[in-house]
């Protein structure tokens, strides 16, 4: 996905009040595609995981900031949201369903399920004490991506 024919980068701070300023701005950047009702309420699902995610357990409530850069490219949304805080130890298994590292507080470890249900495509790089990077790719119009 190099090359994006549009490109938005976004940096704003890890507060759950920015939750929904993150997908109503990545809904509004990928209107160019002319998505449908569910396909726009399935990217607004994704980021609004992957954002909660990095507030939760990327910085755990305290201080700290979140990237999220789109790119278009034909009819391709790829979505990358950041963070620079405590990063997943086991990738795997945090990517499994159900699984949670928070259950005192009613997290149900559905999120990144709920990414990959939503999003054709979920890549996620993390180290632990360097943040997670979590990239999400979907086709637009034409069902799931090949
Ligand atoms: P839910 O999303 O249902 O409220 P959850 O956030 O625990 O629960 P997932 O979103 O699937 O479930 O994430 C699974 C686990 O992966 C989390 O419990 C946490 O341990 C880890 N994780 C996810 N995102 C991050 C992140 N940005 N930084 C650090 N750890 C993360
Ligand atoms: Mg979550």
């Amino acid at each position: 996905m190099e090359g994006f024919q549009n490109e938005m980068k976004m940096e704003f701070s890890a507060i759950s009040q920015n939750e929904g300023f993150a997908r109503v701005s990545v809904g509004a950047f990928v209107a160019e595609l002319n998505p449908t009702v569910d396909e726009l309420a399935d990217i607004k699902t994704a980021v609004s995981e992957a954002v909660t995610n990095c507030i939760i357990h990327g910085y755990e409530q305290k201080e700290g900031d979140i990237w999220i850069r789109c790119g278009i490219l034909g009819n391709v949304v790829e979505i990358s949201v950041t963070d620079t805080g405590k990063g997943i130890k086991d990738i795997a298994l945090a990517r499994e369903p159900l699984f949670t590292t928070k259950p005192e507080l009613e997290r149900s470890g559905m999120g990144f399920a709920f990414m990959e249900a939503f999003m054709d495509e979920v890549e996620v790089v993390s180290e632990p004490g360097k943040g997670t990077c979590v990239t999400m790719r979907k086709a637009i119009g034409e069902g799931q991506m090949a």
